[in-house]
């Protein structure tokens, strides 16, 4: 099977899941969405409003400040893939509990050995902290690190949630700075790779990234 047919298998599990409370209160299930091959991945905290009425990551307020962030640096919601921890919204946008943690994060992990991206993007402390979970937001922000989860090689870069950008100015101007170093983390890691000559050829999809 490809990718998107194992994400849209994953997609349907996630519609029918009720290992915690909160598909009682949501309209729709918010999975993920952007391409299945992706190399990067974004990943959010939880659905929000207009997430939760669209079944969409990111396509509220938050999620317009991500697409300028992402048209600023030069990329595009078709050349990657968003994603939340949680899958369902929590009641007005709370936070999430480490019980709906621990049932959810499953999906994602599923999501990330279907994708296999070489880079992470985590947007707030939530994201952060299910790859790093000693890190504290304030210090690990724009800060790459090298990591093995579940077998993946992966880069995770640590960013303030586009929230906390919208609700602080200098929150915000972390979050453009740390946004503006991720084309030349990207450079970085293809250098590194072809210095150790594991160059994966692109897939048919997927914009030529390594
Ligand atoms: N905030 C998130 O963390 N995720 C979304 O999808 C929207 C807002």
């Amino acid at each position: 099977m490809s990718n998107k047919e194992d994400l849209e298998k994953l997609y349907r599990q996630v519609a029918d899941c009720q290992n915690c409370s909160l598909y009682k209160t949501a309209t729709n299930s918010v999975p993920g969405a952007g391409n299945p091959e992706a190399e990067i991945v974004f990943i959010g905290e939880a659905p929000g409003y207009f997430e939760d009425q669209k079944g969409l990551p990111f396509v509220g307020n938050s999620g317009h400040l991500l697409d300028k962030l992402l048209t600023e640096i030069g990329l595009e919601r078709k050349n990657v893939y968003i994603a939340n921890i949680l899958k369902h919204r929590p009641p007005q946008n709370r936070d999430p509990l480490p019980e709906e943690i621990k049932v959810c994060a499953p999906f994602l992990k599923e999501q990330l050995l279907i994708i296999k991206p070489k880079i992470v993007i985590t947007l707030g402390r939530f994201a952060m902290n299910y790859f790093i979970p000693s890190a504290y937001i304030s210090q690990s922000h724009g800060k790459p690190q090298q990591i093995t989860w579940e077998g993946l090689s992966l880069l995770v870069y640590p960013v303030y949630h586009p929230s906390a950008g919208l609700r602080n100015g200098q929150m915000m101007q972390s979050l453009r700075e740390d946004f503006l170093l991720i084309p030349s983390i990207i450079d970085d890691l293809k250098q590194e790779i072809k210095e150790n000559n594991k160059t994966v050829p692109a897939k048919p999809e997927q914009k030529q990234m390594f």
